[in-house]
């Protein structure tokens, strides 16, 4: 019965949006108030308590301060949007809808009914942005509004975290709550329990880039031996030395390779895993990252780019290993490494916040994900104008070389009529190719790559211009509004009557989402706009996801037009979102058992930081040694000490215990090619390894204490903390761990299979 009762809400629940009815019924009559409250003097009425937030009267409320505020009426649409996120869904809501309005209108929601809200935005400059542009909103309300961003300074953290609404990368906030961890006196603390997180671009924080994790470390000793081995691999050539897999995500020595290093090196390397790891990274570096593709060398740093994004990615670095092998590569010294004092991913991140809420353009087909990692439902917000873009099917060629054919003249076509075009390419590597092409016909495109993010914003906003012509990699989360004519009325006619901005895809996504949001960027609050794909059958998404040669015969004039290789997009497409999400399921997985640890260990920590659990252990533990510094150095002094000495060992040991488990996690996966279970066998080791961990905190606790000398300083006695901690977020490994690989290569037999 139980399984009917499932299986009936499934198909209700299809497409799995909440029902807008009761909050289209209060946006109605919220219709009817607007004139007796655009009268009042004093907006919120005298009792408007926290029930009243989400009736009529609020949204009359809220509507006529954005009027007042902003100049902008809110739509009725965007009313609906705000109930729904008051009730902690996410709402879909298209480019270009007023979004930003929307969430601020949450947040102030949130912030009348008492909770704190974080604007969790996905970088910086929208950060500021949007908290400046909503700012009057707020004020107007009575409310508060701050934002975060890298080069605050704890002071200014303090003062925008104490405001009602706080905008902020999700990178600041999660580092803030980092430090916070590591913090030995209350008054450094800098972030106050969540509450409410109000997340923009939903669907790209909390699933695609969930799994990214961000990380405080701490200053160790750098390794050694890396130039060398870059100078070695350096000498070894392609295909005789190595061999790279056809993914180019693997690097293989071959037996003369093996032999060239194992002579120059002077050692038998089955002897030398160690070795042989050393190898590999600086094969790796050598033979599988490009220089000005995958990273860029400025100020004698390795800046990574993230291809899929097309930008510096300024906080990012790879993991320690590939980090220094790349560096030792460019030949610069190597930058500081450190030991990972503790880390915490995006999605555990959020689901600190026992209330979430969030908008993007596309969460529909993320709903499952959403469900499943975070309790949330989607909303789907019905556009103020209908949408009149104008879709064209997917164009599909034989050959990578006719892709590319026809995409020039598509583009040249296009642009000569005067209309603005917006091209989206897959990496930032095809950007660079196309803007040279285009440059050989004699175009002048705007590439946007690599360029800070108020730059950008710039150039985004004159895509629409007429004749713009701007190639980008991926526009999703770019939050830029793209206006036709650039917001020049009279142009802006003149553009809707050549069509509007026209989106040319260079390829599909792995994900039917992320070319949606590139399609969105067309046709926005009803206007004309047009989008099409071009796409190959030796495109990455079919190669890899696809059954081998499945793509029909093309037409004699070089275009395939059989309808299954529609169809054949489609499958790959969704191989690969399914591919994404059993890793995205695994990693969670494996972040669940470590977040309960982490949360047990966190506990006691706050109740030696805020109390006197340092203080009472240490008396318990050595009660002769207590009374006798209680004598001599008294009482003040020697708690002050055992909670120092105390949140040392914490840190210390829950730092150890991350990196065996790291360790532990990484080899786990050989064994399961050994046929057991590999999170059972990871569960079995890490709870006892978490017990051992709390006996060795009070072991040491109490050594220390026991010859502590309280008369000198404690960091001189062994207590020493980091010099330097810094911040940055992991890219994923560019070859993908261990286990990603298994899931690849089960694709890769998925794809097999079907031919
Ligand atoms: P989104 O994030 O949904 O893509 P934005 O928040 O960037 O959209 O807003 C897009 C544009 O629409 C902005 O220029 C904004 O000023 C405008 N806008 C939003 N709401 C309204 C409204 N109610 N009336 C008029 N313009 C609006
Ligand atoms: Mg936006």
């Amino acid at each position: 019965m139980a399984r009917v009762g499932r299986w009936i809400r499934r198909v209700l629940d299809r497409p799995g949006s909440v029902d807008l009815a009761p909050y289209q019924r209060v946006v109605a009559e919220a219709a009817a108030l607007e004139d007796e409250v655009r009268g009042r003097d004093d907006l919120r009425p005298p009792d408007a308590g926290p029930a009243w937030v989400g009736t009529a009267d609020f949204c009359a409320v809220v509507r006529e301060a954005a009027r007042r505020a902003l100049g902008q009426r809110p739509f009725d649409v965007q009313l609906t949007g705000v109930l729904a996120m008051l009730d902690g869904h996410v709402v879909q809501m298209a480019t270009g809808e007023g979004k930003t309005l929307v969430g601020a209108m949450t947040a102030a929601g949130y912030a009348l009914r008492g909770s704190r809200v974080h604007a969790v935005s996905v970088n910086d400059y929208l950060a500021r942005r949007d908290a400046e542009w909503m700012g009057p909103l707020y004020d107007l309300l009575g409310l508060t509004a701050g934002w975060v961003a890298e080069g605050s300074t704890a002071g200014e953290r303090r003062e925008a975290y104490a405001k009602d609404v706080t905008y902020a990368a999700v990178s600041e906030l999660g580092f803030d709550v980092l430090r916070d961890r590591v913090c030995v006196d209350p008054a450094d603390l800098v972030t106050p329990p969540p509450r409410v997180a109000l997340v923009d671009e939903a669907d790209s924080v909390l699933v695609d880039e969930a799994r990214v994790p961000l990380v405080l470390a701490g200053a160790a000793d750098p390794g050694t031996a890396l130039p060398e081995m870059a100078a070695l691999v350096r000498r070894l050539s392609r295909g005789y030395h190595y061999t790279i897999d056809e993914e180019g995500r693997n690097v293989f020595l071959t037996p003369k390779g093996t032999d060239t290093v194992e002579k120059a090196l002077g050692i038998d390397l089955y002897e030398h895993p160690g070795v042989v790891t050393q190898v590999n990274l600086a094969l790796h570096a050598q033979a599988l990252l490009t220089r000005d593709v995958d990273y860029i060398v400025r100020d004698g740093r390795v800046h990574l780019v993230n291809a899929s994004r097309g930008r510096v990615a300024m906080l990012q670095r790879w993991p320690d290993g590939l980090q220094a092998a790349v560096e030792a590569k460019e030949r610069l010294p190597a930058s500081e490494t450190g030991e990972i004092l503790d880390s915490l991913t995006i999605q555990s991140l959020i689901r600190r916040y026992p209330r979430i809420c969030g908008m993007t353009g596309t969460a529909l087909a993320v709903a499952d994900q959403l469900r499943e990692f975070y309790d949330l439902r989607v909303a789907v917000i019905p556009p103020n104008r209908p949408c009149v873009r104008v879709d064209e099917p997917d164009r599909i060629y034989p050959t990578a070389e006719a892709k590319e054919q026809a995409l020039l003249d598509e583009i040249e076509t296009r642009h000569a009529t005067g209309r603005p075009v917006l091209v989206g390419t897959l990496d930032v590597a095809e950007s660079e190719r196309l803007d040279e092409a285009l440059r050989g016909r004699g175009l002048r495109p705007v590439v946007l790559n690599a360029k800070n993010d108020a730059e950008e914003a710039a150039i985004i906003a004159r895509a629409g211009e007429r004749g713009a012509l701007t190639v980008s990699t991926q526009m999703a989360g770019r939050g830029t509004d793209i206006r036709l004519g650039g917001g020049d009325p009279e142009q802006e006619a003149e553009v809707a009557a050549l069509g509007g901005l026209y989106v040319i895809g260079t390829g599909r996504h792995e994900s039917s989402r992320l070319d949606d949001q590139l399609r969105g960027r067309a046709g926005r609050q009803g206007d004309p706009g047009g989008s099409v794909f071009l796409v190959s059958g030796e495109d990455h998404l079919l190669t890899a996801y696809a059954p081998d040669d499945a793509l029909p015969p093309a037409d004699p004039d070089g275009v395939v037009r059989d309808g299954r290789a529609g169809l054949l997009v489609a499958h790959a497409q969704r191989v690969a979102e399914g591919v994404n999400l059993e890793i995205h399921r695994n990693t969670w997985r494996y972040t669940r058992a470590l977040e309960k640890q982490r949360a047990e260990i966190l506990e006691r920590r706050d109740r030696v930081l805020h109390g006197d659990a340092g203080a009472e252990a240490l008396r318990i533990a050595c009660p002769g040694r207590y009374r006798e510094l209680e004598e001599t150095a008294g009482e003040e002094t020697v708690s002050r000490a055992a909670r120092q000495i105390v949140l040392f060992h914490i840190d210390r040991c829950w730092t150890e215990h991350l990196g065996f488990l790291s360790d532990l996690r990484e080899g786990i996966h050989l064994r399961a090619l050994g046929r057991l279970n590999p999170l059972d066998e990871f569960n079995r080791e890490a709870v006892p390894a978490y017990r051992a961990m709390l006996d060795e905190i009070e072991r040491r606790s109490k050594e220390t204490f026991e010859k502590a000398d309280l008369s000198r300083d404690l960091a001189e006695q062994g207590l020493k903390r980091p010099t330097a901690t810094w911040t940055y977020l992991v890219q994923d490994n560019p070859f993908g761990s261990e286990w990603d690989r298994v899931l690849k290569r089960v694709a890769g037999m998925l794809k097999r299979g079907r031919r």
